[in-house]
This record gives structure tokens, C-alpha cells and sequence, in this order.
């Protein structure tokens, strides 16, 4: 217990952002699956970059824009390690995990035909919805769901059934960030490729919370952000199979992503360089690879343990709270815990929580569709990092209490 004190002490003076008070409490931060707090290596490679290194990169023939490529390059090479991809050059920087889902849907959707079909899940954020929409409107596509049941698991064998002929990709949260569900992903993976169709993941909630290798999971596409783990906003990742990277055309069209361009005709350069058109966010490519970096340099098994064993109490404290309906409670789930109050709208429990220091996200969470699969608008949820603790956890419960005192009723 002492050496758990001690691991979580060390880990929260790596987080500034964390010590401060809140109208007037100690802040308690309980939103980390909308975004976590930035680690001092971000923030201070960060400020290193604008102070001393500042400059375009690529074609610079001076110093600084060498540095500056230098730093950019090596931060792709720790995203290949922290994600175990065999090359460096099937890490492709975006804006985020929704960027790199609508690059996919814009790329590799550009090599669908109508009636083709993508198969996606009931408890998909809408950023792995929308794209496939918009591409079913633009190409003709049809969009096939796998449903997920009253625990918010999914149904595996209902998503294998819909993988037929015409499926040209299978696209899947790794962890709902609604629900915390963390998905099968391998029996997807297999199943797919058994049907000779890739694998987009969308690890926007995986990755701060699970250790994700893509060369043994064998996923063709992987996606997450920065700004949910630890790293500045703005920045995010596409991972794509070095052989299907090579397939896909490009989607945006500027500098950067050429290889030679005339009038007559253009030809692109090899991926990655061919997907980031014009001139990259080269200080948050520094801060996502100086926060990656620090979570290498530390026990991410023991810190992942902690982590869980505060949602497996979080969970547990509120199935034993009176009138709370827990939505998502699939065995094993990671990083957040969604509830209904029965009586108070999630709005006001948000709001009188934060009133106590305590933050949390309240609303649909961009799955609405998910939230229809459960008859209601929307959840309040609490969502964990390994820098949160057990007193926090009895807060939560304390302040619920509270909130229910103010507000009255059962
Ligand atoms: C946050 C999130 C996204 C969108 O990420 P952005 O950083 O907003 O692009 C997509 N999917 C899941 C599961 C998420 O949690």
C-alpha cells in the first residue's frame, strides 16, 4: 500500500495541472477520457521547442529547421516503439483520432464502390460514424452496426456475421470511451482477416490505458490523440500497415506530400510524408513524443494497476449507491465509470459536483446512438488516470451523497 502512496505521489508531481484548487476545494480531476492532464516533459519540450528550435521543417538548409525536423523525426521513432510498429514510416502524424479516421474514410474509402460496406459497432464515438456516413452519402456505402448488450458488451459473433463479400473494412473502438468496454480485439482482427478484410482501431481510450502493440495484434489501422494521453492538443496518430499505407492515395493535396508536381501531373511522395500535406504541428509532434517518452521510463504495469483497481472501486461504490444506474458494466472494463441518477438530471450532478472540486463529464458523450441503445440522453461519468487516487474515489462517493442531499428525494 505504502509503495502504491508512494508510485501515485510520484506520478501526480509530474502533473501540474493537478495541483490546484477548484472553486475553493482541491481539484479532483474525474475527466481524463475527454482529455488527461499534460505531464511536465510535454509542457517543458514544448517550451523548449518555441524557445530554442522554432523553424519549418524539411526543407531548411539552416540549423534551426534542421533541429526542428530532427526533433520531428525523433518523435515518430519513440511513437513507433510506444506502439511497436515494425517501420517508422507506418507512423503517420494527424490533428487527432477523429483526423486520422476521416484520412482513412477519405483515402482508403476512395478505393470503395457503392455497395461496398464497413462494418462498425452500437458503441462507436462519432468520430468513427460520421466519416462512414458521410462516405455512404458521397460513394454509395452502407454502413453495417454490431449491436452490444445490456452490459454494453459487444455481440462478437453478430459482428463477424456482417463481414461479407462486400466489406471492405471493419472499424472498432478498442475501449468505449463511454462504457470503458474494452473490445475482443483480436477475435475481431482474426475474423476479419480470415475474410481478407482490414482492421481499423480506434484507440482513442486504449492507449492511455492499455499497453497496445500493433505488430502483434496484426490491426492494419490504429488511431489515437495526444491530448488523451498526457501530450499536447492537436496532435494525434495514424498507424497504418506499411503495405496498405503504400495502397492509398492521398487525401489532402499541398506541400510536403509531393514527390514532384507539375501541371501536366503530380506524383506523391511515399507514405508517411504522402498523407501530412503542409507544414506539420512540429511542437505538438515534440510534446506527444516527450510525454510517450516518459511513459516508457516509468512502471506502466504497476501504474495500470492502480488505475484499475480505482474504476474496479469506483464501479463498486456506485453499485452499491442508492438510486444510481450504472451504464456499462461489462467485466474488465477500463478508465470510466457512466451512471444515471435516478431523479436529477446529469447536468445538475455535474454541476454541483464540479461546485465541490469534482470534475466529471456529464452528456452523451459524442455516442449518441449508444445512449438510444439505453433509453436515455445521456450519463454522468467519472473517468480514471493513474494519477488519481482512492481518496478521490471516496470523494466522488462523499460528493454524490451531497448531491443528493441538495437536490432532495431518495
Ligand atoms: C476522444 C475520442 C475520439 C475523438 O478523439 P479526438 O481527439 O476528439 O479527435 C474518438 N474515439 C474515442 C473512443 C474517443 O474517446
Amino acid at each position: 500500500m505504502n509503495a502504491e502512496l508512494d508510485l501515485v505521489a510520484q506520478v501526480r508531481s509530474q502533473f501540474p495541472g493537478l495541483d490546484q484548487d477548484v472553486h475553493g476545494k482541491p481539484l479532483i480531476y474525474l475527466d481524463n477520457a475527454a482529455s488527461s492532464q499534460m505531464c511536465v516533459a510535454a509542457i517543458e519540450a514544448v517550451d523548449h521547442f518555441a524557445r530554442h528550435d522554432r523553424s519549418n521543417v524539411h526543407r531548411g538548409a539552416h540549423e534551426l529547421g534542421q533541429r526542428a525536423t530532427q526533433a520531428m523525426e525523433d518523435a515518430r521513432a519513440v511513437v513507433q516503439r510506444f506502439i511497436g510498429a515494425a517501420h517508422e514510416d507506418e507512423i503517420v502524424f494527424t490533428r487527432g483520432t477523429t483526423d486520422s479516421i476521416n484520412l482513412v474514410a477519405g483515402s482508403l474509402g476512395a478505393m470503395f464502390s457503392a455497395g461496398d460496406e464497413v462494418v462498425i459497432t452500437e458503441m462507436e464515438h462519432h468520430s468513427n460514424i460520421v466519416p462512414w456516413q458521410l462516405l455512404a452519402a458521397r460513394a454509395g456505402i452502407k454502413v453495417r452496426v454490431a449491436a452490444v448488450d445490456d452490459r454494453g458488451v459487444l455481440d462478437l459473433d453478430g459482428l463477424i456475421g456482417l463481414i461479407g463479400p462486400r466489406t471492405r473494412l471493419v472499424s472498432v473502438a478498442h475501449v468505449s470511451n463511454s462504457l470503458g468496454t474494452v473490445n475482443p480485439v483480436g477475435e475481431i482482427i482474426d475474423a476479419a482477416h480470415d475474410r481478407g478484410v482490414p482492421v481499423l482501431l480506434d484507440g482513442a481510450q486504449a492507449i492511455p490505458h492499455v499497453l497496445v502493440d500493433v505488430a502483434s495484434l496484426d490491426v492494419d489501422l490504429y488511431a489515437f490523440s495526444g491530448h488523451k494521453v498526457f501530450a499536447p492538443n492537436g496532435i494525434g496518430v495514424l498507424y497504418g500497415k506499411r503495405e496498405l499505407l503504400r495502397t492509398m492515395p492521398p487525401y489532402q493535396g499541398g506541400g510536403e506530400m509531393i514527390d514532384e508536381v507539375s501541371f501536366e501531373g503530380t506524383t506523391f511522395a511515399e507514405p508517411p510524408a504522402r498523407f501530412e500535406a503542409g507544414t506539420p504541428n512540429v511542437s505538438g509532434i515534440v510534446g506527444l513524443g516527450a510525454a510517450l517518452s516518459w511513459l516508457m521510463s516509468q512502471d506502466r504495469a504497476a501504474l495500470a494497476a492502480h488505475e484499475h483497481a480505482l474504476v474496479e472501486a469506483a464501479d463498486a461504490m456506485l453499485a452499491a449507491m442508492p438510486g444510481i444506474r450504472r451504464i456499462g458494466t461489462a467485466p474488465g472494463k477500463q478508465g470510466a465509470c457512466s451512471f444515471v441518477m435516478e431523479g436529477v438530471p446529469g447536468a445538475d450532478v455535474g454541476t454541483l459536483l464540479d461546485m465541490q472540486g469534482i470534475a466529471v463529464r456529464t452528456g452523451h458523450h459524442c455516442t449518441q446512438p449508444l445512449m438510444r441503445r439505453f433509453g436515455i440522453d445521456g450519463t454522468v461519468r467519472a473517468s480514471f488516470s493513474f494519477y488519481n487516487t482512492m481518496d478521490e474515489v471516496e470523494a466522488l462517493e462523499r460528493g454524490l451523497h451531497k448531491v443528493r442531499r441538495m437536490v432532495g428525494g431518495a
